[in-house]
């Protein structure tokens, strides 16, 4: 597998026009539910992940998990 795509939240402080997002103040990824998808894409040998959102940054482990996705 080479690509893979994550949405760490779907919390936003945007307001993009062309945005289809219902709830900016909703949930985030789960610590456990992170670290399993790190294990996968260390099992799987993925080479690309891509972060989403909402907005990635207001993932409260933002930098935490971004340390722990590039070791
Ligand atoms: S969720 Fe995405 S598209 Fe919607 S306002 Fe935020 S950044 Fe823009």
């Amino acid at each position: 597998m080479k690509e893979i795509t994550i949405q760490l939240t779907e919390k936003c402080n945007l307001s993009c026009e062309y945005c289809f997002a219902e709830n900016k103040r909703g949930s985030e990824i789960s610590a456990d539910d992170l670290n399993y998808f790190i294990d996968f894409c260390k099992k799987n040998a993925v080479e690309s992940i891509h972060v989403t959102g909402g907005e990635p940054t207001l993932y409260s482990n933002f930098i935490l998990s971004y340390i722990q996705i590039l070791r």
